[in-house]
């Protein structure tokens, strides 16, 4: 919240003035006889002071609607896009959350989320609306569709996902199925090893070496800008490295998700098929099973089963159906 010295001001001057005490740098002549202050000059000066406090009240009221609004919007725009399964309206929503959730708010879930959590040491309900209203989205969506927070809301994930589309295919390395599957764990280990480190009385301000949120803030020290410049490098040839491989919250989610009620849809084809699992970008197809625990929900598979030109299943029942009629 930005400071609104005037408002302020003002009042204290009166006071101080009131009192026969000059604000410092203010030349005042030597009162001559000060007048003792009388039930009325005390009332007006309350009457002053709540109505200062009143005016403060309904300013930082009118900034909690508003960002919470403008938070709405942006959440439901990434669901609407979801939905749709539309790949220019993700791009959108990815926009979105880089340029508002990233760069203006810096508002994403955190480890210290986390940490938060298991020392029941949240922000207070009328402070952080915005706050609430972003984890239990996180939440509830993970319960109903799975990391959609990861697929379309976190800044960071979004500004790899983006960067991958402009970055030349012929840069990226694949690790290969076997490995990949053992570096997914990583992040289980990153996220334990915090927990414990927290629970055993360390310093919360280890997230700023775990995860690179911080950089929304551009606020960080010549280690942490190196680190990052690292990640975001690594990032290029490796896409989606920090989430698929170490991010905390990825792995929190991913444990979450395995409770996800609405899952992705598959033929009885998807068991020979490999056309989905080699256009996932995070590793979350292995053959016909969707692993529920790395899958972003971005609906690249998605809409290769519903496309009735390319996915197998529809092409054999477009070849039946040609048969039949002879
Ligand atoms: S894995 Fe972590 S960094 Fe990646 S999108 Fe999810 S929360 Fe964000
Ligand atoms: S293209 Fe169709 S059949 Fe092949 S894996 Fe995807 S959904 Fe299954
Ligand atoms: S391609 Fe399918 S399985 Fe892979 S992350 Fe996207 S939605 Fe999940």
């Amino acid at each position: 919240m930005a400071c609104r010295p005037s408002r302020v001001v003002v009042p204290g001057v009166v006071l101080l003035v009131a009192l026969g005490i000059a604000p410092i740098g203010t030349a005042q002549p030597a009162p001559a006889d000060p007048r003792p202050l009388s039930l009325d000059d005390l009332a007006a000066l309350d009457a002053l002071l709540d109505g200062e406090e009143a005016e403060t009240a309904a300013l930082l009221d009118t900034g909690a609607v508003v960002d919470v609004a403008i938070l709405g919007i942006v959440l439901a725009f990434a669901v609407f896009s979801f939905l749709r399964k539309d790949d220019r309206l993700k791009v959108v929503s990815l926009a979105l959350s880089v340029a508002y959730l990233g760069f203006v708010k810096a508002s994403l879930v955190s480890v210290v989320d986390i940490f938060g959590a298991m020392r029941a040491s949240l922000p207070a309900w009328q402070d952080g609306q915005a706050y609430y209203l972003l984890i239990g989205f996180t939440l509830v969506s993970t319960v109903l569709w799975g990391r959609l927070y990861c697929g379309r809301i976190c800044a960071f994930g979004a500004l790899t996902q983006l960067m991958d589309r402009v970055v030349p295919a012929r840069l990226r390395i694949e690790p290969p199925a076997w490995l990949d599957r053992r570096l997914v764990h990583l992040k289980y280990g990153v996220l334990a090893v915090a927990v414990l480190y927290v629970l055993a009385g360390g310093d919360t301000l280890v997230y700023r070496y775990i995860e690179p949120f911080w950089m929304f803030t551009l606020s960080g020290s010549a280690l942490m800008w190196t680190l990052l410049a690292l990640l975001l490098l690594a990032t290029v040839f490796v896409r989606n490295l920090y989430c698929r491989y170490l991010c905390a919250v990825g792995a929190g989610l991913g444990l979450l998700s395995n409770l996800t009620v609405f899952r992705i849809k598959r033929w009885s084809e998807c068991a020979t098929c490999k056309l989905c699992e080699k256009t996932c970008e995070w590793g979350a197809i292995d053959g016909p099973k969707i692993l529920v625990s790395e899958c972003v929900r971005c609906d690249d598979c998605e809409r290769l089963y519903a496309d009735e030109d390319r996915c197998p299943h529809w092409l054999i029942q477009k070849r039946a159906a040609r048969a039949a009629r002879g």
